[in-house]
């Protein structure tokens, strides 16, 4: 039986679990420490220590993080959503604390294997996998396999530009769909539009309640990724879309905007296929568990 430990590392939360024949078992989230990449290494070992005093027979290893990384996937080039995540020689400092082999892989490509094996992709040959959370981000899966690209950031859609003059996004970039559209953005334009702070699920309720600012910022940073999705329809013309991410876990009323924009710039390039994830917010995990299990021993 296949069995591994998962770490979904994000802007603002680590996720951690143990995957066991397909099964999610031991789930536990706590927050991502806001001192440097150390500290992050730090509770991330800590967390899998615990993990395997209480399932010793558990080796393998999985870690996913919200960055783009090194082709050689020993690396993390930077994480535009976590202060002080810059060139970060991620598996070597985990294996230094570990003791053991750590498999590194990108959050959105790890949940878009997960979602490709056990949830909403699920025998489809291509797919692609959106996250909206702190940051945007995107997993190509052509064939049955992730592509990477020649450096690796293949799928890296929170940077494609939407705005040129826009907000400026983590990666130095104006008008990156991140910048606009993603959990972050949402909740910084409520919060100008409001006068105080407000969260991406209080935006989103609001907007249910027909407040009007909330309403707007919700409604258009819908349409962009809606826009970016038919986009994608015509470069790629997947199977399926699959999105995810906390954003996405609102529900109806995010697939109701984003599925809306996609057909209508989509137009005779119609239909885009939308489905949420099935896996919830729980993909980014399984995922770098199962990234961990696929790896030569
Ligand atoms: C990163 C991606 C990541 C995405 C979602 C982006 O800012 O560049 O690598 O997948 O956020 O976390």
């Amino acid at each position: 039986q296949q069995v591994s430990i998962g770490v979904d590392v994000g802007g603002t939360k680590i996720a951690t679990g143990i995957l066991r024949g397909g099964e999610l078992q031991d789930r536990q989230v706590q927050p991502t420490p806001e001192t440097g990449w150390e500290a992050v290494l730090d509770a991330v070992a800590a967390r899998v220590r615990e993990l395997q005093a209480r399932h010793p027979e558990v080796r393998r290893v999985g870690v996913g993080v919200p960055g783009p990384l090194d082709l050689a996937r020993t690396r993390v080039k930077f994480a535009p959503n976590i202060y002080g995540f810059t060139d970060v020689p991620l598996v070597d400092g985990l294996q230094a604390r570990l003791g053991q082999r750590v498999v590194l892989e990108n959050d959105a490509k790890a949940a878009a294997l997960a979602e490709a094996h056990l949830g909403a992709a699920r025998g489809t040959e291509s797919s692609v996998y959106v996250t909206v959370s702190t940051g945007i981000g995107a997993g190509i899966v052509l064939n049955g396999r992730i592509w990477r690209g020649r450096h690796g950031i293949a799928g890296e859609l929170g940077h494609v530009t939407v705005m040129p003059g826009g907000p400026v996004s983590g990666a130095g970039l104006d008008g990156a769909l991140e910048a606009v559209a993603s959990g972050t953005a949402i909740a910084r334009d409520a919060s100008y539009a409001l006068n105080r702070d407000v969260s991406t699920a209080e935006a989103f309720a609001l907007a249910a309640q027909g407040q009007p600012a909330a309403r707007r910022i919700v409604q258009q940073a819908l349409k962009h990724i809606g826009v970016a999705l038919a986009d994608l329809q015509k470069l790629l013309d997947p199977e399926v879309f699959v999105i995810g991410g906390g954003v996405a876990s609102v529900g109806e009323m995010f697939f109701q905007g984003v599925r809306a924009a996609a057909e209508e710039y989509a137009g005779p390039f119609a239909p885009v296929t939308i489905r949420p994830a099935l896996l919830g917010t729980n993909a980014g995990v399984i995922g770098a568990a199962l990234a961990a299990q696929q790896a030569e021993a």
